[in-house]
């Protein structure tokens, strides 16, 4: 994906509301036919992003590159963007074909190429063509993402954004959408631009993620890389359930005031002198002695929890919790309140900053 030339490039991006700023010096390069997700929590100013790149918002200072252009007077209408909005803005009283054929319509396509371009959407999309004359007011949730997302293609454009269109959708449709739209991403071979507050759907489809906060992008990089380098303690935790220990260096060891010993580092950032020691909770393994890992603990099982294919138990040592997930067939039979031993190999963890 690096290889490919940057379609949108943003440089020094920012958004103020008074003396605050929403969008706070945001440097970006977008690659052509990318799936880009921003995901960060409330607040953090995705929308105001996505508003600005879209056109429905001007920015106060920086600049928006659009194929080496800078686009930042260009009204919402004359950008060749499109966006796919959480309600999706279809027109409630049309069928599904008038809704596809709208961007068509006032560009002045006639009506046999209209609805033949509207059908092939329709194939497209997995939606049977017996669609088009259906109102989409009898159309699911699902049905009607699918039509809003066809609209959106029929305008053609270079670049989609996506404003949290799942999130209103019940879990189990999601997921089927979430792999549904990286489909598509592929097919069409557009440039996706996706906000979401759910790391986990940013996740499923993404090519890359920049991870906002504050106004800022704190960390860019592919699914694997947020996963297995966050850069911070914030992107650690925003990734789910995770095991934080707070250490500092003494002795090219790594020491916590909350336990009695000390941590072997997994190799240690220029500088560092104190931080966070960050554990998956699929890398912590229960041990037999202390020496079946190059870290252990001592703790006892507080609670278990199925998680489908895992089960997760949460392990209580001193005053800390710890989670360790297994895959169901290679669960541990334990009993509540059992002493366990845990532990985990140094590679096996990331030391951040705070
Ligand atoms: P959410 O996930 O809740 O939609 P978000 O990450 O999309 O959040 P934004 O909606 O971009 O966040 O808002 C970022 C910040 O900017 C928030 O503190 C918000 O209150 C503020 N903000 C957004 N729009 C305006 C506005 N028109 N005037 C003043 N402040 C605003």
């Amino acid at each position: 994906m690096s290889q490919r030339p940057a379609i949108l490039v943003l440089k020094n991006l920012t958004k103020s509301f008074g003396k605050f700023n929403a969008v706070d010096g945001v440097d970006l390069d977008i690659a052509d036919g990318e799936f880009f997700t921003i995901v960060g929590p409330s607040g953090s100013g995705k929308t105001t992003m996505i508003r600005m790149l879209a056109g429905m918002e001007p920015a106060t200072s920086g600049d928006i590159i659009l194929r080496g252009e800078r686009i930042n007077d260009v009204p919402a209408n004359r950008r060749p963007t499109c966006m796919v909005f959480q309600s999706l803005a279809l027109f409630p009283h049309r069928t599904v074909g008038e809704n596809i054929e709208f961007p068509l319509k006032i560009r002045g396509v006639p009506p046999a190429a209209r609805k033949e371009k509207a059908l092939a959407l329709l194939r497209q999309l997995r939606l049977p063509e017996s669609y088009y004359g259906k109102s989409v007011l009898k159309c699911s949730g699902g049905e009607r993402q699918r039509v809003a997302l066809a609209r959106a293609l029929a305008f053609d454009p270079e670049i989609l954004f996506f404003d949290e269109p799942l999130s209103a959708i019940d879990y189990k449709l999601r997921k089927t959408l979430e792999k549904e739209l990286k489909d598509i991403h592929r097919e069409t071979g557009k440039t996706f631009i996706y906000i979401t507050h759910s790391l986990e759907e940013a996740m499923v489809m993404s090519d890359r993620i920049g991870v906002m906060r504050a106004g800022k992008l704190v960390q860019v990089g592919t699914p694997n890389e947020i996963y297995s380098a966050p850069r911070d303690k914030f992107v650690s935790e925003f990734m789910g359930d995770v095991n934080v220990i707070p250490v500092s260096l003494a002795g090219g060891k790594l020491i916590s005031a909350s336990f009695d010993r000390s941590f072997t580092p997994p190799g240690l950032p220029d500088g560092f002198a104190s931080g966070h020691l960050v554990i998956r909770p699929e890398y912590m393994r229960f041990l037999d002695s202390p020496d079946d890992a190059e870290n252990s603990l001592s703790g006892r099982l507080y609670n278990e929890y199925a998680l489908g294919s895992r089960i997760q138990y949460q392990i209580r040592a001193g005053d800390h919790v710890f989670i360790v997930e297994k895959l169901r067939q290679q669960a541990p039979a334990l009993d509540l309140d059992q002493s366990v031993l845990i532990g985990w190999d140094a590679k096996d963890s990331v030391l951040v900053r705070d």
